[in-house]
C-alpha cells in the first residue's frame, strides 16, 4: 500500500501513514491534534497483499479502479481518479489496483479489460463499470453511489 506525508498544522510534524489510514481519522503522532486532510487525500493503492483485507474491512462505501499502466484510457481516467479522492473524501474510499502486478485480484473479480470501475459496500460488490467514463459521469455515479 502507499504512504502519505501529512504536516501538522499545529507542531509541524511530518506525520506518515499508510494511505488506508487517511480514512480513520488521523491524529498527529506528536502533539495528538486531529489532522485535516483537506488537500493531502490519495487514492489508496491496493495490492494483492492487502486488497481483500481493505475491502472487508471499509467502513466506508469503496471504489476500486483497476487500471494498467499501458493503457491509454486507464492514463486518462487517472487524475479524475485523483480528484474524486479530495472530492468524496471522508465519504467515498477510493482505491485503486494496477492489474498488470497484481493479477490475483484481478482474476478474483473477473476483470476482462481496463479501466474497469468496481463498487463496494460491506465488502459485497453492488455495481460495476467497464471502461473510462467522464468526470462529471463518474460525480453523478458517485453521489448515487452513497444514496443508495
Ligand atoms: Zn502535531
Amino acid at each position: 500500500m502507499n504512504t502519505l506525508i501529512v504536516a501538522c498544522p499545529s507542531c509541524k510534524t511530518k506525520n506518515k501513514m499508510v494511505a488506508i489510514k487517511q480514512h480513520r481519522n488521523p491524529r498527529c503522532g506528536k502533539c495528538g491534534i486531529s489532522l485535516p486532510m483537506a488537500g493531502y487525500a490519495v487514492p489508496v493503492a491496493l495490492t494483492d497483499q492487502d486488497a481483500s483485507q481493505v475491502i472487508r474491512e471499509a467502513d466506508l462505501p469503496l471504489m476500486l479502479d483497476f487500471y494498467s499502466p499501458s493503457c491509454g484510457p486507464c492514463r486518462t481516467l487517472a487524475p479524475i481518479i485523483d480528484k474524486m479522492a479530495h472530492q468524496f473524501f471522508s465519504r467515498v474510499i477510493i482505491a485503486k489496483i494496477d492489474t498488470s502486478l497484481n493479477q490475483l485480484s484481478a482474476g478474483k473479480y473477473g476483470i476482462r479489460g481496463v479501466p474497469t470501475l468496481i463498487f463496494f459496500k460491506n465488502g459485497q460488490v453492488v455495481d460495476q463499470i467497464i471502461g473510462a467514463l467522464p468526470e462529471d459521469a463518474l460525480i453523478a455515479k458517485l453521489n448515487n453511489f452513497i444514496r443508495t
